[in-house]
C-alpha cells in the first residue's frame, strides 16, 4: 500500500522498513493523518506472513517534534463547540478524542510482532511515546541528538501512554525530573536511565535495530509480562517511602503550584503504578483530559508555540520585499552589548565589522566572542573549526569605510543622544544606498534619534535582551518615518539570528522596559509599605516570575533606575515620577552607594562566591516593617501580575503594541512574566476582562491610581470583549 507520509520496504530477512518522511516538512509530526496511516500500517505489517518484525525510522535529519500542537488547539476548539452544544458530553467526547493516540500505541504494543524504534535524530514528545511503545529502541550517537519529553513545557504533558511506560522503565524519581521539567537527555543519558536498549553509530543504527528482531526480540513490553515489578519495586518500597511524601512539596517549590500538568504528572505516575498498565493509561487519559480543560493549557499553547512559532516566520513582515540574504553587518560600540550583538550575527553565518572608538576596545569586543565560543567548544556545541570559521567572521575595526559594503549596521555606543548623533552621520557617510542603519537604544525614542539621519525610512530600533546570546526576544521599533523595506530587513536579520521578534512602535520605554519598569516599582511600593524584602520576592516567584523584582533591579543596576526617573522628572516633570520611589533609589544610590550587582551591593549583598547572594539587611530599616501575618501574600502576588498587565493593557490602547500575540511572547520572553499564564493579555483574557476589571479597582482602592483600569479596558469589560477578540491577530484589526 502506498502512504503519503511513510515509505514500506521489507528485507530478504522478512524485517519491514518503515521510514516516516512528511513531504513538505523540515520535522516529522503527528498529525490526524500520521495516525491514520500508522493504524493502517500496523494492519499491513500484522496481515503480512512475510513480516517478521517491524523497524520504524525517519528520513529526515531528525526523529520528529512530537504532536503538532496546531493539532491539540484544534482540540479547545473542539471542546469548545462541544460544550456549547452539550457541556454534559463535551467532557467525554474530549477524553475519547485524547485517547486516540494512546490507543494506537498500545495497539502497536500488542499487535503481536516485534517493533524497534531507530531513533536516527532528535526525538520528541508523541514521536518518542511511540518509541516507548515499540519493544526496542536503538539510538544513533551522532551530535546533537535529543530524546524528551518536553511537553509541560507548553501546559501538557505525555498523555499518549508517556507517564506509565517512562515511570515503568526508570525509576520514579528520574521519571517526574524527565517529565515535570521537559529536559532533554543525550542518547547516552536515555540508555543509563534504561530507556533505550542500544547506542550506536549511526550508520550502525537500521543494522543493529534489525539485528535486535533477528535475534528473537519478544514483541510484549515489560509490563505486559506476568510478574512485572517497577523499577525500585513501585510504591510500596522504603525508598518510595522517601521519594513520595516529599515529591509534592518539591514540585510545589519548584512551580508554586502554577503548573497543572506538572502537577498531573505526578498524580498519573503515582496512581498509574499502582494499578495494571491499561488502567494506569486510562488514569493518564482522564487527567489528560482535564489538564486539556485549563487555561494554563490553552494559553501556554497559544503563547508558547504557536504565536512564538507565527512570529518567529516573520508574521509581522510586511509583504512585497524580497528576503534579504544578510551578507555582512556592522556593529558600532563594542561594549557590553555590542561585543555579544557581533557574537550572535557571526554566529548566523554573517560576517561583521565590529567597530569602536580604538582598536583596543574593538579588539577586546572580540574577545567576548572569543570567551563564548571557548565555552560552546567545550560544552560540545560547537567544533573547534566551527568556533574557528565564527571567529573569523569578525573583524575589530575604527575605520567607518569598513562599512561601505554592509546590509545592515546596528550602533550600541554609549546611551548618549550627542555621541549616537555622531555616529549615525559617519556611519550614513559611508553606507551603501538601501542598507538599514539600527539603533540598539534601550530608552531614546527612535523617531528622535532618526532626524539625525538623512534616510529615516532606512531607520529602525533593534532592541536586544542581555544577555545577548541567551535572551531570544528582540523588539523592532518603528520611528515615525521607518519604512517597510527597513523592517522587512530587520525582521530577515532577526530570523537569521534565531530570535524572536515583537514589532513595536515607539514610545518611552518600548513595551518590555515599560512593564518591567512596573513590576519594580510595585517593589519600591511595597518595601515603602513596609513589606518584608523577602516577602517581596518570594511574593514575585510565587505568582510565577523567574527572579523577584529587588533583584532584577540588581542586575539592571539601581544607579540606572535612578538615572530612569531623573529623566522622566526632567521631560515629564515631578509629577511623573511617584516621590517615595525617588526617595528610595536616591538614598540608595546616593546615600548608601548601593548600585546593584555590578558593585556588589545593590537591594542584595554579593559577598565573593561560592556564597550566595542575601538581601542587604539595612531594608529594613528604611521603612517601619509589618509582620508577616498582617499581609495577605496572595494580594502580593496580584499586585505584580496585575501592574504589568495594565502596563501591557495600556500599550494596546496607545497603540505601541498592536498584536496581542506580541504582547504575550514579548512579556513571557523579555522578563518571564507568569509563563502559565500565557503572556500579560492572556492573563486579562484567561480570568476575563470583567473580573480583571474588578480587580484592578480593588487594589487601586487599597493600594492607588496606578491600578485604575483604563478606559479600554472598562469598554471591552461592558462588551465582554477579549484581547484576543478585539485585536483578533488573524482577521481585520480594530483600532482601540
Ligand atoms: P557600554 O558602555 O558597555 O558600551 C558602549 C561602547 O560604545 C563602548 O565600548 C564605547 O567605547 C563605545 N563607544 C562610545 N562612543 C563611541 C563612538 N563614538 N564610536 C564608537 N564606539 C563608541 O554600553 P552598553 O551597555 O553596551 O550599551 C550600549 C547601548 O545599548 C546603549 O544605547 C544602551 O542603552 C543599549 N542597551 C543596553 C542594554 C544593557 O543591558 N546594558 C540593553 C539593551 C540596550
Amino acid at each position: 500500500m502506498a502512504y503519503t507520509n511513510f515509505t514500506v520496504e521489507t528485507d530478504a530477512d522478512g524485517i519491514g522498513l518503515v521510514t516516516w518522511d512528511m513531504p513538505g516538512r523540515s520535522m516529522n509530526v503527528f498529525t490526524v493523518g500520521v495516525m491514520d496511516e500508522l493504524n493502517a500500517i500496523i494492519d499491513e505489517t500484522v496481515a503480512d506472513k512475510a513480516i517478521k518484525g517491524v523497524v520504524i525510522t525517519s528520513g529526515k535529519s531528525s526523529f520528529s517534534g512530537g504532536a503538532d500542537l496546531s493539532m491539540i488547539k484544534s482540540m479547545f476548539s473542539f471542546y469548545q463547540d462541544e460544550k456549547a452544544k452539550d457541556p454534559a458530553t463535551a467532557a467525554q467526547k474530549l477524553f475519547d478524542l485524547v485517547g486516540r493516540m494512546t490507543g494506537l500505541f498500545r495497539k502497536l504494543e500488542t499487535c503481536g510482532k516485534p517493533w524497534v524504534s531507530a531513533i536516527n535524530g532528535t526525538c520528541m514528545g508523541g514521536a518518542f511515546e511511540m518509541s516507548l511503545a515499540c519493544h526496542g529502541r536503538v539510538v544513533s550517537n551522532a551530535k546533537g541528538v535529543k530524546i524528551a519529553l518536553p511537553e509541560v513545557k507548553v501546559g501538557i504533558f505525555p498523555g499518549a501512554g508517556g507517564t506509565q511506560r517512562v515511570s515503568r522503565l526508570t525509576d520514579a524519581q528520574s521519571a517526574l525530573q524527565m517529565m515535570t521539567t521537559g529536559q532533554s537527555l543525550s542518547a547516552a543519558r536515555a540508555k543509563a536511565m534504561n530507556l533505550v536498549h542500544q547506542v550506536v553509530e549511526p550508520d550502525q543504527l537500521i543494522p543493529a535495530a534489525k539485528q535486535m528482531i533477528k535475534e528473537g526480540l519478544k514483541p510484549v513490553a515489560p509490563w505486559d509480562e506476568r510478574g512485572f515489578k517497577a523499577p525500585g519495586g513501585g510504591i510500596w518500597t522504603p525508598a518510595a517511602a522517601q521519594l513520595w511524601p516529599a515529591a509534592p512539596a518539591i514540585l510545589r517549590r519548584e512551580t508554586s503550584g502554577n503548573y497543572p500538568a506538572a502537577l498531573a504528572i505526578l498524580k498519573c505516575v503515582y496512581e498509574g503504578l499502582q494499578v495494571p498498565f491499561d488502567t494506569g493509561l486510562k488514569i493518564e487519559q482522564r487527567y489528560f483530559t482535564q489538564v486539556l480543560q485549563t487555561t494554563e493549557a490553552y494559553s501556554m499553547i497559544r503563547s508558547l508555540f504557536v504565536s512564538m512559532q507565527e512570529l518567529g516566520k516573520g508574521a509581522r513582515r510586511p509583504a512585497g520585499h524580497p528576503k534579504t540574504e544578510l551578507k555582512k553587518v556592522g556593529v558600532v560600540g563594542a561594549g557590553f552589548m555590542g561585543a555579544s550583538i557581533a557574537y550572535v550575527t557571526a554566529a548566523a553565518g554573517i560576517f561583521v565589522t565590529l567597530i569602536d572608538r580604538d582598536i583596543e576596545a574593538a579588539t577586546k569586543g572580540k574577545t567576548v566572542s572569543e570567551g563564548l565560543v571557548k565555552d560552546s567548544i567545550g560544552k560540545g556545541r560547537f567544533t573547534n573549526d566551527e568556533g574557528a570559521a565564527l571567529l573569523s567572521r569578525i573583524t575589530p575595526s575604527i575605520d567607518y569605510a569598513d562599512l561601505s559594503d554592509a546590509d545592515l549596521v546596528i550602533e550600541a555606543v554609549f546611551e548618549d543622544r550627542d555621541v549616537k548623533k555622531a555616529v549615525i552621520e559617519a556611519v550614513e557617510a559611508v553606507l551603501p544606498a538601501g542598507a538599514v542603519f539600527a539603533s540598539n537604544t534601550s530608552t531614546l525614542p527612535i523617531t528622535g534619534l532618526a532626524t539625525n539621519s538623512k534616510r529615516p525610512a532606512d531607520f529602525i530600533g533593534i532592541h536586544f535582551f542581555s544577555p545577548v546570546e541567551k535572551m531570544m526576544l528582540t523588539e523592532v521599533i518603528l520611528g515615525k518615518e521607518t519604512g517597510d523595506r527597513a523592517l522587512a530587513v530587520a525582521l530577515d536579520y532577526v530570523a537569521a539570528i534565531k530570535k524572536t521578534p515583537i514589532v513595536v512602535n515607539d514610545t518611552r520605554g518600548f513595551f518590555v522596559n515599560r512593564c518591567v519598569l512596573r513590576y519594580m516599582s510595585e517593589a519600591y511600593d511595597m518595601l515603602s509599605e513596609g513589606v518584608p524584602a523577602a516577602m517581596i520576592e518570594n511574593a514575585a516567584k510565587m505568582a510565577g516570575m523567574p527572579v523577584g523584582p529587588l533583584a532584577l533591579n540588581d542586575e539592571v543596576a539601581i544607579d540606572l533606575s535612578l538615572k530612569i526617573l531623573k529623566a522622566a522628572v526632567a521631560d515629564l516633570g515631578d509629577k511623573a515620577v511617584d516621590g517615595r520611589h525617588m526617595q528610595l533609589i536616591t538614598r540608595l544610590v546616593e546615600g548608601e552607594g548601593r548600585f546593584g550587582r555590578k558593585n556588589s551591593k545593590g537591594f542584595y549583598d554579593y559577598p565573593p562566591k561560592p556564597a550566595k547572594k542575601l538581601l542587604w539587611p539595612g531594608l529594613k530599616d528604611l521603612y517601619p516593617q509589618k509582620k508577616a501575618d498582617e499581609i495577605d501574600v496572595n494580594v502580593l502576588k496580584q499586585r505584580f501580575l496585575v501592574t504589568i498587565a495594565l502596563e501591557a493593557a495600556r500599550t494596546m490602547e496607545d497603540g505601541i503594541v498592536t498584536d496581542p500575540r506580541e504582547a504575550d511572547v514579548g512579556s513571557i520572553l523579555g522578563f518571564g512574566f507568569a509563563p502559565y499564564t500565557g503572556g500579560a493579555l492572556s492573563y486579562v483574557d484567561g480570568m476575563g476582562v470583567k473580573a480583571f476589571v474588578g480587580l484592578c479597582e480593588t487594589l487601586a482602592e487599597a493600594y492607588g491610581q496606578h491600578f485604575n483600569p483604563t478606559a479600554l479596558l472598562r469598554d471591552m469589560a461592558a462588551k465582554g470583549e477579549t484581547f484576543y477578540g478585539r485585536f483578533d491577530p488573524y482577521g481585520v484589526k480594530t483600532a482601540a
